[in-house]
């Protein structure tokens, strides 16, 4: 049976430490799908079509990564398409204290779903999208912080 493994996210954007998570997730999953979980309520910085085309060019060469969005519950969406895993990046004891309990949820609601961990790099534990929109938001420069293909247009 194919490992296929689901990273989920908001994405918004991908930044250089969701990629260095899904590249040493690689060697561990037949397929890792990273997955943008839209949620129509919720208000983004970039449109879900400009995140999946940044996904799109940040993987295009990597045959292993799928690119996908999905509504409503992670868990429902793994097993839709038939993953039994999902990615999740670790940087700090909150990432825990709040991963802990969805990964136990989405264990149940998943019908055995497993949540696979990795804890960030030291070089990557201060990235973050909320970081990384605020410079943004604040005319400052996020190229540090992103991968090479995610340019933000001078209007964002
Ligand atoms: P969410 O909207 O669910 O917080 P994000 O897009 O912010 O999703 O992040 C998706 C996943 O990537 C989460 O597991 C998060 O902990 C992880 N992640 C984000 N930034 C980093 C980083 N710098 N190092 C390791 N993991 C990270």
């Amino acid at each position: 049976m194919k490992r296929i493994a689901v990273f989920p996210g908001s994405f918004d954007p991908i930044t250089a430490g969701h990629v260095e998570i899904v590249r040493r997730a690689l060697p561990l999953f037949d397929e890792v799908v990273v997955a943008i979980g839209n949620n129509a309520q919720k208000s983004y910085l970039f449109s879900l079509e400009q995140r999946m085309e940044w996904l799109r060019q940040v993987f295009a060469c990597e045959p292993k990564v799928q690119v996908d969005y999905f509504e409503n519950l992670t868990a429902h969406y793994c097993m839709r398409i038939g993953a039994r895993f999902l990615i999740r990046g670790l940087r700090n004891a909150s990432d825990f204290d709040y991963e802990k309990t969805i990964s136990q949820l989405n264990h149940i609601v998943g019908q055995g779903v497993d949540t696979i961990f990795l804890i960030s790099r030291p070089g990557y534990s201060h990235i973050s999208s909320t970081i990384v929109r605020e410079i943004i938001r604040g005319g400052g420069d996020a190229s540090p912080f992103l991968p090479a293909e995610v340019v933000i247009p001078p209007s964002a």
